[in-house]
């Protein structure tokens, strides 16, 4: 299982600290840690090459400008060229543009969207009777482009189900939130909300990781809730460097957290608990809680900083930050004891 740790030198830390007051943005560290860093970026971003309102640029001048390290670009069944703008916008260590496509199809009249990040080649959307096959069909289309998939806002069109998720093979990323107006991510009307569907199918066996992405398509409509705006959600990915394969490497393997503006200073997963501590903000607070099987939360902290040590027949442990005005982190799970998820 992946072991994470932030421990920024003495000198970057008397500087982040310093400078704790005036940022409202989150920040990845900046200086190298062994054994990964922490690079901030968004993994589903649409522009004028399918439905996005902006170009290319512009899109990637947003990402730079507020904080990001990485941006994956993924038009709907379109491959957009990040040569020129890495050559433009790239700096070492500093942002990278990686290539990407949302491999976009239906079946059984609901939509089925899976993400292709670092694709080599463009992947044509499938057609298939069923929504499983379609959905395993656009998985295997990935990798075959030597990409990473995730499987995009399952309760978009109410369009997957648990059952779909946890049946699918070669993936095991899929989206628990979704910054799009319009996508259901906290379920209604008897559906389950994603991170529900996330518990059933940890629960059912299965390990999954969960991200979160802006979705982002309107970058000129700031302030309309109906737009699918940026800066919504994305992840912290733990990678030895800022390189498109460690990205997605790192990503396909579980080594980073899904947030919607909560920043963790440490977090440590290892065979015997978890240990974690937020990077807070002025006048945010904090609640914690460890959740396992069935989703239920197995013991809850109040503050910025806590750990809990593993019992043995939890199944499963992730974490979840709550901040005090509504934003969230979501650790990944630590598979525990015999009925661990495979
Ligand atoms: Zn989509
Ligand atoms: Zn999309």
């Amino acid at each position: 299982m992946p072991s994470h740790r932030i421990l920024p030198p003495l000198a970057c830390a008397l500087l982040l600290a310093a400078s704790v007051v005036l940022r409202s943005q989150p920040q990845a560290p900046s200086q190298p840690v062994s054994p990964g860093r922490w690079f901030k970026g968004n993994t589903h971003t649409h522009t004028v090459n399918s439905d996005g309102d902006s170009t290319p640029d512009e899109v990637v001048r947003w990402y730079r400008e507020h904080g990001y390290q990485f941006l994956v670009l993924t038009d709907h069944n379109y491959l957009t060229s990040v040569e020129g703008l890495n050559a433009l916008h790239g700096a070492n260590d500093k942002f990278l543009v990686i290539a990407g496509e949302e491999v976009t199809t239906s079946a059984e009249s609901k939509p089925v969207h899976v993400n292709g990040l670092a694709v080599e080649s463009l992947v044509a959307p499938p057609k298939a009777a069923t929504i499983a096959e379609t959905l395993q069909q656009s998985v295997d289309g990935v990798r075959a482009a030597n990409g990473i998939p995730h499987v995009n806002h399952p309760n978009f069109g109410w369009a997957l189900t648990a059952e779909h998720l946890a049946q699918l093979e070669r993936t095991r990323l899929f989206e628990v939130f979704n910054g799009h107006p319009q996508v259901n991510n906290v379920g209604g009307g008897g559906a389950p909300g994603l991170e529900e569907m996330w518990d059933r199918i940890l629960t059912g066996g299965r390990l999954m990781f969960a991200i979160a992405v802006d979705d982002a398509h309107h970058f000129k409509r700031p302030g309309d809730p109906n737009a699918s705006g940026p800066g919504r959600g994305w992840v912290f990915v733990r990678a030895p460097r800022l390189e498109a394969r460690a990205i997605v490497e790192a990503l396909d393997r579980g080594d980073f957290y899904a947030s919607t503006g909560v920043e963790l200073a440490e977090y440590d997963g290892t065979s015997s608990g978890i240990t974690m501590k937020v990077r807070a903000t002025t006048w945010s607070r904090y609640r914690m809680q460890f959740i396992g099987r069935g989703g239920r939360v197995l013991t809850e902290a109040e503050g910025p900083a806590a750990s809990y040590t593993f019992k043995g027949d939890e199944g499963y442990v992730r974490a979840k930050v709550w901040e005090s005005n509504g934003h969230v982190a979501w650790t990944q799970p630590v598979p525990v004891g015999a009925s661990a998820p495979k």
